[in-house]
């Protein structure tokens, strides 16, 4: 029996379990890929305070996987396959195991969003990527695009820039989502291109990705691009699926909270990316992790027993 149970090592449920766990709390972390999540995919990550000079994604959650062992966090690494709310008792299954917990903090965060588009998943692995920092040394010296208009988008370009020919940006608009930094930044790149007002059709190629076709949405002119790599960062989806259907939701998929991060279910919790909110960055994921221990401690107290 934990006291809390944590689902989702990224940046906000890693820094709940160090709060809980500082705090005297019992607490398991339970996850299905690496310590990190999104943010571990994340080549240079400049706006975490205190590095001055940016911190690698890698290494930055790979700080707050230790301190979250050091002080006493256990961490399985498997998925969650659903939650069950009976009162005050919460059942956390994962395959023929259950654990048991007084308080559940969901963390689970979002995965990047497919295009749908034909060849998008046969040529998954072959060309078809979506995080630059895991596949960007593939392409190197190589022509690749990227989809998209947003921070992920153009930020990942400014990284495969640096290991690529050259990089264009195939956007459905004419203006871009993304801050305004790095707009700069890519438009005075010399090795970024840009194709506005532009949607794919079809990824084509024989064992890997060859050429893109695509046409313009104002002009309905059909072209074809050669590229070796195919960046797809077009958003994402909330990593809702497991959880109960009496949580309340948005219409999109994110968990809704109150101001104190609780859901509707007592003793249940949700935080970083995975509930609806305004800004999802690595500092509001760590803001969450922190501020829900409030709340929890409250409902440990009322409920808990000890
Ligand atoms: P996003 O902000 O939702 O942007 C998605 C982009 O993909 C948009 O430009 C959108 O076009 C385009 N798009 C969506 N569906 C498409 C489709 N079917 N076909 C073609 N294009 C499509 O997603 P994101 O860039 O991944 O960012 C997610 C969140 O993380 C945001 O809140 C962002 O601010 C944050 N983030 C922040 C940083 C940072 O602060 N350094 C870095 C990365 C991410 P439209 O513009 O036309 O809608």
């Amino acid at each position: 029996m934990y006291d809390v149970i944590v689902i989702g090592a990224g940046p906000a449920g890693m820094t709940a379990a160090i709060y809980t766990a500082r705090a005297g709390y019992k607490t398991l972390i339970l996850e299905t890929g690496a310590p990190g999540g999104q943010a571990a995919t994340t080549d240079t990550i400049e706006n975490y305070p205190g590095f001055p000079g940016g911190i690698s994604g890698p290494e930055l959650m790979m700080k707050f996987y230790e301190q979250a062992v050091g002080f006493g966090v256990d961490m399985e690494f498997q998925y969650v396959d659903g939650i069950e709310v009976e009162g005050h008792q919460k059942k956390v299954k994962l395959g023929d195991k259950i654990y048991e917990s007084k308080a559940v903090i969901i963390a689970s965060g979002a995965r990047p969003k497919v295009l749908g588009v034909d060849g998008e998943s046969k040529f998954r692995g072959k060309g078809v990527s979506y995080c630059a920092t895991c596949d960007g040394f593939f392409f190197k010296d190589k022509e690749v695009v990227v989809i998209g208009g947003g921070d992920t988008a153009v930020e990942e370009a400014l990284y495969l820039a640096k290991i690529c020919k050259k990089v264009t940006i195939i956007h459905r608009r004419d203006q871009l989502r993304a801050n305004k930094i790095a707009q700069y930044r890519a438009i005075n790149n010399a090795k970024i291109e840009f194709l506005w007002d532009s949607v794919v059709d079809e990824i084509r190629g024989t064992e890997n990705v060859e050429e893109l076709t695509i046409h313009n949405v104002r002009t309905q002119e059909k072209t074809r691009i050669n590229a070796s790599g195919v960046f797809i960062f077009v958003g994402y989806i909330p990593n809702s699926d497991y959880l109960p259907r009496e949580i309340g939701f948005d219409e999109y998929g994110y968990v809704l909270t109150d101001s104190m991060l609780r859901t509707n279910l007592p003793g249940v919790f949700a935080i970083g990316d995975i509930r609806q909110k305004r800004l999802r960055q690595v500092a509001t994921a760590v803001g969450d992790g922190a501020e829900v221990i409030t709340a929890l401690e409250e409902y440990l107290l009322e409920h808990g027993g000890n």
